[in-house]
């Protein structure tokens, strides 16, 4: 018996589809600009890819490329050893200098791949307060991310650690190409054309969109095992999804991939309860079976059968932490839930299935919400907070209803897939 071995084949193509996604990324996630400066993050694991990245991003014509790497068992060694105050202290200065770069027209990467478990184990409270502080120092930059001020977008690279939660038992050589192979899949660089690829499924999410911002819901009502909500819709409320044109007027995909349609709940009309279908991952803990009961807006039970006192910490963060800032559908039968994998990773999950965030939501939502005052946002039912964080509510056992102004309904979503 023989063996071949493909490695020689699969490296190059390997490569040659990393190359792929890195154009993607670039032309259709930044629509980077020539002259444009870019800041990436990445970890460093991500290290290929990122570096296919900054290749297409000068072919492009950026002028600069900084890329931040992060080291996760560098991150691990803080938790490790630093002294117990050291928690509640960020890198403000890194942050800030962020927001700096932003303002001056530079665009944003940010490459995802984290350990879903890396914090797992760690004490809670530390992590809290670590996050929370992060937050704050990241308050400045975010905002000109959550605003659409510049172009950005998130793209995923398959790192050791994440792929050994997706595919658990499985060796690295075999877990980390197969999510790869996901991740090519779902970025649409397994097809002949992909950047072709995306402007068709932009055309979609944008016929989507309008066919939503016609029918001007009121709300929306979920009804499903363990879920019974209302979700009021902030007031010239505005559904998007797929490209946006940021406020710097550059066409971007902020997420790569994306299947989603979005919009803005109003911060003080959702009422009822609700389950999540999917294990959230947040922030290192993963999170699953979470059960809240909404009351004016306000989370006022919740529960998880799994990492509950991180999600009363994460609750606690601020006002709006107990409040919705996005409710997005994703129909049960996209290309990433058909997969069949869960990927402890947002990016990936939330585009598997109709999902709804707590806290900061997105100012774009509202119909000239990019130039809006912070008043006017709120008095419009945008909800503000130093947190977002998308959780899965969809499955194919769910029903979407739309609420008109006069109270009748129409079905938006039947077991998961569009009514219509
Ligand atoms: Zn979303
Ligand atoms: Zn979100």
């Amino acid at each position: 018996m023989t063996f071949h071995d493909p490695k020689a084949l699969d490296t190059t193509d390997h490569a040659a589809k990393l190359d792929r996604l890195a154009t993607v990324a670039v032309r259709v996630g930044l629509g980077l600009q020539p002259g444009q400066e870019l800041v990436m993050t990445a970890p460093l694991d991500a290290l290929p890819l990122a570096r296919a990245i900054t290749e297409q991003a000068y072919r492009a014509g950026a002028s600069v490329v900084t890329t931040l790497y992060t080291d996760e068992l560098a991150s691990l060694l803080r938790f490790t050893h630093a002294p117990d105050e050291a928690f509640d202290r960020a890198a403000g200065w890194l942050y800030d200098g962020m927001a700096a770069a932003y303002r001056n027209g530079a665009a944003r990467l940010a490459i995802a791949g984290d350990d879903p478990s890396l914090l797992a184990g760690q004490d809670v409270d530390r992590v809290a307060r670590a996050n929370r502080a992060r937050s704050k120092a990241y308050q400045p930059a975010l905002e000109l991310i959550a605003g659409f001020a510049i172009n950005w977008t998130i793209v995923s690279a398959a790192t050791p650690a994440w792929a050994r939660a997706v595919f658990p038992g499985e060796p690295d050589a075999v877990a980390v190409p197969r999510l790869w192979d996901a991740i090519f899949a779902a970025s649409r660089v397994d097809r002949e054309d992909p950047v072709g690829a995306w402007a068709t499924h932009n055309a979609e999410l944008r016929r989507r969109t309008e066919e939503l911002n016609g029918r001007r819901f009121a709300a929306l009502r979920y009804t499903g095992p363990g879920t019974d909500l209302e979700i009021g819709l902030a007031d010239e409320h505005e559904w998007h999804g797929g490209a946006t044109t940021a406020g710097n007027g550059i066409l971007c995909n902020a997420n790569i991939p994306t299947e989603e349609v979005f919009t803005t709940p109003h911060r003080l009309r959702v009422s009822g309860t609700v389950s999540s279908t999917k294990p959230l991952s947040y922030q290192g803990t993963l999170i699953d079976e979470i059960r809240v009961r909404f009351e004016e807006g306000r989370i006022v039970e919740a529960a998880a059968s799994k990492g509950q006192d991180v999600l009363a910490k994460v609750l606690d963060t601020d006002e709006g932490a107990r409040r919705l800032g996005e409710v997005a559908l994703v129909p049960h039968s996209s290309p990433i839930s058909a997969s069949g994998l869960l990927f402890y990773n947002t990016l990936y999950d939330e585009n598997a299935a109709s999902h709804i965030a707590l806290g900061q939501a997105y100012s774009k939502c509202i119909r000239g919400g990019l130039s809006m005052g912070e008043d006017a946002l709120v008095a419009h039912g945008c909800n503000r907070s130093l947190i977002h964080i998308d959780w899965m509510i969809g499955s194919a056992a769910i029903d979407i209803d739309g609420v008109l102004p006069d109270g009748r309904t129409e079905p938006v979503m039947r077991r998961g897939e569009w009514a219509r």
